[in-house]
């Protein structure tokens, strides 16, 4: 059982990104005897991950001893309340055996169970930035992973760099019915619709930001801004947090038609029929979108989208 700190916001449910079950054991990040011990120990689980994929069987994550582990940049994920270790390593996946399959975080970070979604989320953001953050950004030497790969080091000026994570706000309007505004994203497939989002930019709050990015998109000024819950989306890099906003009355949508193909009001029925007789789909439940969609009608709602990988 997961304790009710790592779970999701109760008015959420529980986030498919935001469960784990392992301990990050922060404090042995910079024990070097402590981390060689664990990568010697033939009980250390290993999970490889590459741009974004890892193995998965029906029941979870594969995982490979240190020594079956690929060359890469290495990195600790933490340790379970049975002492059993975490490493990640961003290299090659190896071959995929009878029942293992390759998959994506957004494919299977649902149907994970809670240690692995954990595990693979974290190993999958870490990887990213590894992946991408492979120079000094001050004098573009090649940078030295350091406190067991949760930050880099430049041999040249010993400037540190830790892991980035984008801010982007999520957020679900209502109208003085309660009817909540969906739009449609004019690079996404066919009949999806979501809810508003957008990247925080610098020097702006998490709250500003949902005000700037509804009016830029639809033309509608928000009040009463609220927090919601969060989770990460390391895809390649977010940290997706979840809002709620109320739009007075009187104010017509004005799409902006560079992101958006359309935006209108559903009512909880309208919207429902819509989904039933599949006019529209709804982000897949991995995503907070399709939580806070579904915690404003009251329950879950029927839409089977299948992501792209
Ligand atoms: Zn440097």
């Amino acid at each position: 059982m997961t304790s009710p700190e790592l779970t999701g916001p109760a008015t959420l449910g529980r986030l498919a990104l935001a469960r784990g079950t392992v301990d990050r054991v922060t404090r042995r990040r910079t024990d070097k005897d402590w981390i060689d011990a664990a990568w010697k120990d033939p009980r250390t689980r290993v999970l490889v991950v590459r741009e974004g994929q890892a193995l998965v069987r029906d029941d979870g994550l594969v995982f490979v001893s240190p020594e079956e582990a690929p060359a890469g940049t290495r990195f600790l994920l933490g340790e379970d309340a049975g002492g059993v270790v975490y490493f990640g390593v961003s290299g090659p996946l190896g071959a995929a055996a009878d029942g293992v399959r390759v998959a994506s975080l957004r494919e299977v970070g649902a149907l994970l169970p809670d240690r692995d979604a954990g595990l693979l989320t974290h190993a999958v953001a870490l990887a990213n930035w590894h992946d991408t953050h492979v120079r000094c950004p001050l004098d573009g030497t090649p940078t030295v992973p350091d406190a067991a790969g949760h930050s880099a080091v430049c041999p040249a000026d010993g400037s540190e760099h830790f892991p980035r994570t984008d801010p982007a706000v999520i957020m679900l309007v209502t109208d003085p019915e309660d009817r909540c505004l969906l739009a449609r994203n004019a690079a996404w497939p066919g009949r999806r619709v979501s809810i508003l989002a957008g990247f925080v930019e610098p020097g702006e709050s998490a709250e500003q930001a949902v005000i700037r990015e509804v009016a830029e998109e639809t033309g509608i000024t928000v009040t009463n801004v609220r927090y919601v819950g969060s989770q990460p989306w390391p895809m390649p890099r977010s940290l997706m947090l979840g809002f709620r906003a109320d739009a007075p009355a009187g104010q017509a949508i004005t799409v902006d038609h560079e992101e958006l193909a359309e935006a209108r009001w559903w009512s909880r029925a309208g919207l429902l029929a819509a989904l039933e007789s599949r006019e529209l789909a709804l982000p897949p439940s991995v995503s907070i979108a399709r939580h806070i969609i579904e915690a404003w009608y009251g329950g879950p709602l029927p839409s089977t989208w299948t992501p792209p990988r």
